[in-house]
């Protein structure tokens, strides 16, 4: 695996220096695209187990970055890209935040969520007693689709795999879906956000809870109290104290 992670890391600083010195195409064969949009395989595990598969997580993580910072599923939205924001945090999180697709601020920065509603998740997560460090925080699709618009359904199959394998590696103890577009990737149950955020669903074995998108709550602050109470019921399923507001 770590000569793969090699080659790949290799390839991507090619094309990265070609990028910088003007080169705006490479001749790739409609099979080589196929190969790129594929997802690392992985060897299934037991939720809930600590095992590894070929080590540490964190470096099968590593491996399937790289191969979604090859991708080009999406003709659109990897010209359009300065960064495939894949994910961030610790590959050992007990809880996985799952948003939409990264905004302006998250293309420039290569992370996610670090615009206005990223300062929100990161506050919903200190008030819940973590840092961002400690969960992990990733999106149905990883390129920022154009003015922000919502992702297409070709767009999120297309991303799918990726979120499938973090979630495999990560396996978190709880799994929290932001907003709809992490609903309907996720869970195949016709409801609206509204409906749904507040109650437990299952997704491979792993809890869900749906919830509204901090860029929702921005618009709409009274909702915050909804998001808090379904924090409430993440915490309480980990066995974790509700902190004191401070
Ligand atoms: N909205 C999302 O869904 N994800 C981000 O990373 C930022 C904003």
């Amino acid at each position: 695996m770590r000569e793969l992670n090699e080659t790949i890391d290799g390839t991507i600083k090619v094309l990265e220096d070609m990028k910088r010195t003007g080169v705006t195409h490479v001749e790739v064969s409609n099979k080589t695209i196929e190969e790129l949009g594929k997802p690392v395989a992985l060897v299934p595990r037991t939720i809930g187990t600590t095992a590894t598969i070929a080590g540490d997580p964190a470096a099968e993580l590593a491996a399937v970055e790289a191969r979604a910072k090859a991708c080009v599923k999406c003709a659109e939205l990897s010209r359009c890209r300065h960064s495939v924001v894949f994910g961030a945090g610790s590959s050992h999180a007990e809880i996985m935040f799952v948003g939409e697709a990264p905004g302006h601020d998250e293309d420039l920065q290569g992370m996610p969520f670090v615009g206005r509603s990223g300062d929100l998740l990161t506050k919903i997560i200190a008030a819940m007693g973590y840092v961002r460090e400690d969960v992990y925080i990733a999106n149905v699709i990883k390129c920022r689709p154009p003015e922000n618009r919502t992702p297409l359904p070709d767009e999120a199959t297309n991303c799918l795999p990726y979120l499938l394998s973090q979630i495999e590696l990560i396996q978190p103890k709880v799994l929290v879906a932001l907003g709809a577009t992490a609903v309907r990737a996720l869970l195949d149950v016709q409801l609206g956000i509204t409906k749904m955020r507040g109650h437990w669903y299952t997704f491979r074995g792993i809890p869900i809870m749906p919830t509204f998108h901090p860029a929702y709550l921005l618009r709409n602050p009274p909702a915050k109290k909804e998001v808090w109470e379904d924090m409430k019921a993440v915490l309480e399923k980990l066995g974790r104290e509700v902190p004191k507001a401070k």
